[in-house]
This record gives structure tokens, C-alpha cells and sequence, in this order.
């Protein structure tokens, strides 16, 4: 870049600092500011426009337009060239505007005399806050090096606009981050909360966006790039796989790219402090991941991302931990967030809203374990919450009101009021039996995964632990437990349990559920691939381990195993071989073996349903894993969101094939339970029960509703809803049922 350019944007930028640094009001500062760019680049118009809402920009200030149509004239994102690049986040540049693509005439602002313009994004880590134009009488187009002069000066205003420098009257002009705002995203899992935002990440504060010394800025950024290479190449030593490994390659890849160091060297000529460079540059990056197509570009965006947020804490000195203080009823925000670090948080959060995730990440199988609220997809969430925010969370909806206003904070306290007391009716049921009003009677379990489940037992009713997902425990550490360590923790179990029974279902890992210390599976279709009982068959030492812990842990209390994902017969007389092993071998070590053992096995894949009658006779007892049950089915991954809704539970073809696995048990005795998350809901359980389901295990918060329900419904009649519906070709039963219901009121 040409010297006397550079030497000028930093004039430039000094005297931006020059007008913020005085106690003007926001109107004044943008007044100033538009003069003395317009002055400094030489053209007769600047101009600035600001989002004032998601949809609409606002022009806020202009030197060389006409003064009257300042927060007069707005434009819908894409409209007119302004339009188009707060849409496109990319720069327009033309020596002949009206004749450009998208061009609009405002007539009021008088703009027509000017030929050419250039319009910049106002971008801020992504977040596009509004429009930076320059416009002249002579047709011409700008140079690269004033283009890129401009996006320097934009870059500052974006900072400045963070920190409050430009609020003034006006929607536009509303200081940011304190407006309501209303997040969608997808449920992963239900509940509603209201508290206050902690960050997982703390937003790193950029104070000092422009430098006076570029080569005091330089030795900064290197001493910082520096130390951050030493720290990929420290984390690199002591990556724990191949993957990981992989990431960090690309990480040090992009610490030691020239191109890197090189653009924000030339940030820094320009004027800005090494800060500033590396976040210009982060935006630049953030603004390509949102149109990139290619996962794996988008991937290694996210990764530079990652890094230039190393990069700006160690430059800033803005560590995760900020000295803030925890709210007493804190709602996490993050990124992502990983199954570890998210038990550190423990049962301390109210909700858990985050940008990325998923509904059946580890860290969503956590949250479901600690029955707190958890909200994935939600667009732009570490953008809008700031640290401290009041917020409501609707784990129904899947929306997030944020800094929400009186209306909805009445409406969504009374939502929760007629939750409070629903839960207090369910309460005062609580020692009551599932009783339907027919004598029928249902037993409801729990389900669990964490010790952290177990008080619940108490406070819910529930008769026992229906399914106690041992997995967690292998996916929240670094490396495998021990045998002891796990033998320990089922015996915390059991005693918490206090005689309960408690079904241990053994090592369900695989399709979604991988182990960090395991090396990942390429599969083509994880869910259909090498999971659960099939690693415990195939590698039997972790199986085997597991066993003997469990064994151990009962000493001499009643002892009951479930093997996941049995897909024939012959799987389940194998694990049974193990268990008879592990038996044997613990009574030769001198153990005591439980005084009791039962072994049964999850029905999640259709054909276990057809197996033979002597698998039927055979098996203890059988429960229907109907989250894997149906996505098999229907043939639709559970994990997809464009499918996993698209079928109905009670789906005739579905209740029909529930009702003929339950015939089958029925005629051999073989105890069925069914705990798929489907149990859990109340109209689907009352379902479950007409077609003869006496055993549900679910998630605590749900015995009260499923109970209540029971409570309240004459199974015969249920029933005979179902075979009407059913009679009549109807798809699903539920509209039926649901016209029923209300009928009961
Ligand atoms: C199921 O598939 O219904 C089940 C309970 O197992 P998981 O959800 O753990 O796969
Ligand atoms: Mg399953």
C-alpha cells in the first residue's frame, strides 16, 4: 500500500479518535465523523447508515446529502446499493451508480449529482451493524488501497458502536445490546426458565481500536502470535487422538500463515492497534463462513475463528474468567459447549441456549440427564446476550426472549405459574398409584444417567429406575474409568436407590455417542453401524469390565442388566454367555454375587419384535428403547431435523406394531417396559397403556403429567377411540384422541 495512504488513514483514524474522545452526544460524534472522512478521502458525500431493526437501515448521518433526509430515509436490507451490501457483507464499488445492479433513487436525499459510490459493510465479528458510504460527482471508480482505507475506518466505527459511542435518539440509534430481542432455535430439551445470562465465553472488549505507534502494534502482535504458537504446539504434544491432532494442525497451519500476519500488518500501517487487526480480520473470516457452502472451508473459518479469539485474549488480557460474578440464576450462553465442562456447571443453570450444538450432542444428552432446558440453533446468540441480561427462555417453543419487555415477562410468568402449579397438583399424587379409572394399573420408572438423577427418585414418585444410561459416565471423561471407579459409583447408586430396582442398561456407545478416548468409526450410517451391543461383542473387554464392576457394586443386593440395541436372538444369548463368565469369575475371586440377577435386552430394531418365541421365553424382560424403535420404523434418523417430526407416534402402523410386541410378550410372561423418551409424554403414554403397556420409565419431571393423566382416563374407552380411529383409516390416532380428551375437559 502506498505510504502516503497509509500515513493518511492513520491521520485519519487519529482524528476519529480526536472527535469520540470529547462528551458529544452520538448525534454530534457521527456528525463529526462523516465531515472528516469526506474531508480526508476527498469526496463530497459520506454517509452513515445503521441497522434499527433486523430488516431496516437507517441513514443516521451525512455530510453531503441532504441534511433532511438524516432519519428520514430507510432502506430493507438488499434495497438499493446500500441494501446490498449491508445483505452481501461485501463491499460495492462503481464509477457509475445509477447504472449499477440494485441502484435506487431517494430523491430527498438529493443524491442523484453523484456518479460514483462506495459503500463498505459496518461489521463487527460477524454482526453487520450498518453501512459506510463515500460518494463523489466524478465518475470513478475507487482504488483497492481506498477501499481498503475505508474498511479500516469502518472497522473502528463497528468498535466504537460496540462500546456505546453513537447512541442517541431513535431506534438507529439505541444503544446496543439493551433493545428485547427474540431468539428461535430448537428444542433439545423441554422446560421454561427465567434468570439471567452467564456467558460461557466472555465477549472479549476491544478498548483501544486505533494505535498512534504502528511499531509498537506490530511487536505486539508478533510477541502475541508468538505465544500463541507456542501454545497450539504445547496443546499439539498433548492431543489425545488423531482428530484432534488434525484440528490443531490446522490451527497451527493458520498461526503460521504469512497471508495471515501480512493483512493484519497492513491493519496495523493503517492505523489500527494489533487488536483491532486481528478482529478485522476475524470479521472478514466470520462474514465468509456465513456464505461458505463447503462444509470443509467452513470448518477451517470456524477454526481461524477459534484462533483469533485465542489470539485477542492473549493481546487484551481477557482471560474466560473476568472476575464477574455468576448470577444466582444463571442461563448459559455459548457457542458450544462440551459434556465436561457443562457438569462442571452441574445442576447450578436454569437453561442452556447455544449458537451450535445439537440435539443429540453429549452435551445435549447432559442437559437431558440434568433436566435443565437446553435450546441448540439459536442464531446469534453470543452476539446479542450480554453478561447479566434478563432472559426467558421457552424450552416449548424453542424461544429465547431476551432483555424481554413487560408484556412478556407477564405472559411468560404466568405460563410459569400454571406450570408451578401443575407441578404442585402432581405433588399431591405423588405416593398414589397409576391407577386409571378402569383399575388398571401402570408402574412409572425414571429414567437416570447421573448420580446427580438420583434424588429424584424421591421427589417424583417414580418406583424405580427404569433405565439407567451408563454411558454418561464414559462420555464425560478423557479416558476410560476404571473398573473400580465404576464399581464405586453403582454402588452409590444402588444405595441411593434404597431397594428400588434399578436397571442397568450396560455400554450404549457408537452412532452418536462417541467416546473421546476411542478412536472415531468412519461410518457411512453411524445408526445403523457398529454401536452398542455390537462393540460389546466384538471387543468384549470393556463389556466385560463393566460386568464385574456391576457385579461388585451389587454385593449381594439384586442385580439387573439390560443389554442396548439386541437385534437377534443369538446377540442376546451371547451377552447372557458373559454375564454367566463374569458371574462365574467373580465367585472364584471371592465376591459376593448378587442375591438376585435378571438380564434382558432393549427392543429398538424391528426385528427383535419378530424373533423367535423361545427368544420371548428366554429373555427376563424386555424394554422398548422407542427412540430407536421408531427412527428404524419409519426408516428416519432421530437426529435429523428435517425428518425426526415428519412421523407421528401414534401413528396407527406404529401403535399397531407397539400392540403386537406387547400380544408377544403377553403370551410368554416376559415383564415389557417402554422407555423411550415417547413414555414420557402424556398422551402417548395413555396410549401406550390402552394397548397394554403396564411399565413406562421417563424423564422425573414427567411422572407427575403421566400419572395425572392416568389417574383421570377409563382405558376401555381409550381404547375404543384407538380401534374407531384405526377402523376409520385414520393416519394417526392423536387427532381422535385429542377430541376425546378435550371432551373430558
Ligand atoms: C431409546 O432408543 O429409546 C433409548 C432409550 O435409548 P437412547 O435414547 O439412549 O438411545
Ligand atoms: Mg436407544
Amino acid at each position: 500500500m502506498a505510504e502516503r495512504l497509509e500515513t493518511e488513514s492513520r491521520k485519519l483514524l487519529g482524528r476519529l479518535r480526536d472527535a469520540m474522545a470529547g462528551d458529544d452526544p452520538g448525534q454530534a460524534r457521527l456528525d463529526k465523523i462523516t465531515h472528516l472522512i469526506a474531508n480526508s478521502i476527498g469526496c463530497e458525500v459520506c454517509s452513515i447508515y445503521l441497522f434499527r431493526d433486523e430488516e431496516t437501515l437507517e441513514l443516521c448521518a451525512t455530510e453531503g446529502l441532504n441534511p433532511d433526509s438524516v432519519h428520514q430515509t430507510r432502506m430493507r436490507l438488499g434495497e438499493g446499493l446500500v441494501g446490498r451490501v449491508a445483505r452481501s457483507r461485501q463491499v460495492v464499488n462503481t464509477a457509475d451508480a445509477p447504472s449499477a445492479r440494485g441502484f435506487r433513487y431517494m430523491p430527498e436525499t438529493g443524491e442523484e449529482v453523484f456518479s460514483s459510490f462506495l459503500g463498505v459493510p459496518i461489521q463487527r465479528l460477524g454482526e453487520s451493524l450498518g453501512v459506510l458510504v463515500v460518494q463523489s460527482k466524478e465518475a470513478r471508480e475507487f482504488s483497492a488501497d481506498e477501499v481498503y482505507a475505508l474498511e479500516v475506518v469502518a472497522m473502528v466505527l463497528a468498535e466504537m458502536a460496540e462500546l456505546g459511542a453513537f447512541v442517541g435518539e431513535g431506534a438507529a440509534m439505541g444503544a446496543r445490546h439493551s433493545q428485547p430481542a427474540m431468539l428461535r432455535g430448537t428444542v433439545a430439551q423441554e422446560g421454561v426458565a427465567e434468570g439471567h445470562i452467564w456467558l460461557h465465553e466472555p465477549r472479549v472488549v476491544v478498548t483501544n481500536p486505533i494505535a498512534d505507534d504502528p511499531h509498537r502494534e506490530f511487536e505486539r502482535l508478533t510477541e502475541a502470535v508468538e505465544e500463541l504458537r507456542v501454545g497450539v504446539d504445547k496443546m499439539l504434544a498433548l492431543a489425545a487422538d488423531k482428530e484432534q491432532a488434525q484440528v490443531l494442525e490446522a490451527y497451527r497451519m493458520f498461526a503460521n500463515s504469512k497471508g495471515w500476519m501480512r493483512r493484519m500488518q497492513e491493519d496495523i500501517s493503517n492505523g489500527l492497534s494489533a487488536e483491532a487487526a486481528v478482529e478485522k480480520e476475524q470479521s472478514l473470516a466470520r462474514a465468509r463462513m456465513g456464505q461458505a457452502t463447503d462444509n470443509y472451508l467452513r470448518e477451517r473459518l470456524s477454526d481461524l475463528d477459534d484462533l483469533s479469539n485465542r489470539l485477542l485474549r492473549i493481546l487484551t488480557g481477557q482471560g474466560a474468567d473476568t472476575g464477574a460474578e455468576m448470577p444466582a440464576d444463571p442461563i448459559l450462553v455459548a457457542r458450544n459447549i462440551g459434556p465436561a465442562e457443562l457438569l462442571d456447571y452441574g445442576r447450578n443453570l436454569r437453561a442452556i441456549i447455544l449458537e451450535a450444538g445439537s440435539v443429540g450432542s453429549h452435551a445435549a444428552i447432559v442437559a437431558r440427564a440434568l433436566a435443565i432446558p437446553l435450546i441448540v440453533h439459536v442464531d446469534r446468540a453470543t452476539l446479542e446476550a450480554l453478561n447479566g441480561d434478563h432472559v426467558m427462555v421457552d424450552g416449548e417453543q424453542g424461544i429465547v426472549h431476551l432483555r424481554p419487555d413487560d408484556t412478556v415477562v407477564t405472559a411468560f410468568r404466568d405460563k410459569m405459574a400454571m406450570q408451578a402449579a401443575a407441578v404442585e397438583r402432581y405433588a399431591s399424587i405423588r405416593d398414589k398409584a397409576a391407577e386409571t379409572l378402569c383399575g388398571s394399573v401402570v408402574s412409572l420408572h425414571m429414567n437416570a444417567g447421573l448420580m446427580a438423577d438420583l434424588p429424584s427418585l424421591e421427589g417424583s414418585g417414580a418406583e424405580g429406575v427404569g433405565l439407567f444410561r451408563t454411558e454418561l459416565q464414559f462420555l464425560v471423561r478423557n479416558q476410560m474409568p476404571k473398573r473400580s471407579e465404576l464399581s464405586a459409583l453403582y454402588a452409590r447408586v444402588l444405595d441411593a436407590a434404597g431397594g428400588k430396582p434399578v436397571v442397568f442398561r450396560t455400554l450404549d456407545i457408537g452412532s452418536d455417542k462417541v467416546l473421546p478416548y476411542m478412536k472415531p468409526n468412519d461410518e457411512p450410517n453411524p445408526a445403523l453401524g457398529w454401536r452398542a451391543i455390537r462393540v460389546g461383542l466384538d471387543k468384549p473387554g470393556v463389556m466385560r469390565m463393566q460386568l464385574q464392576a456391576l457385579i461388585r457394586a451389587a454385593n449381594g443386593r439384586p442385580l439387573t442388566v439390560m443389554f442396548p440395541f439386541v437385534a437377534q436372538y443369538e446377540e442376546y444369548t451371547r451377552a447372557h454367555a458373559e454375564v454367566d463368565k463374569a458371574m462365574e469369575r467373580e465367585a472364584r475371586l471371592g465376591h459376593v454375587l448378587p442375591e438376585a440377577l435378571k438380564v434382558g435386552a432393549m427392543l429398538e430394531t424391528p426385528s427383535l419384535a419378530f424373533s423367535p418365541q423361545k427368544f420371548f421365553e428366554e429373555v427376563e424382560f424386555l424394554s422398548i428403547g422407542g427412540n430407536d424403535l421408531k427412527q428404524f420404523f419409519f426408516a428416519a434418523d432421530r437426529e435429523n431435523e428435517r425428518v425426526r417430526r415428519r412421523y407421528d407416534t401414534l401413528n396407527v402402523s406404529f401403535l399397531s406394531f407397539i400392540e403386537r410386541i406387547v400380544e408377544r410378550c403377553d403370551q410368554t410372561d416376559t415383564p415389557l417396559s417402554f422407555c423411550g423418551e415417547d413414555a414420557g409424554r402424556p398422551v402417548e403414554a395413555l396410549c401406550f397403556a390402552a394397548i397394554g403397556l403396564r411399565s413406562l420409565s421417563m424423564r422425573p419431571a414427567s411422572i407427575g403429567p403421566v400419572k395425572s393423566l392416568l389417574r383421570r382416563s377409563n382405558l376401555d374407552e381409550v381404547r375404543k377411540v384407538i380401534a374407531d380411529a384405526r377402523h376409520r383409516g385414520d393416519m394417526s390416532v392423536r387427532p381422535a384422541i385429542m377430541d376425546y380428551l378435550r371432551d373430558q375437559g
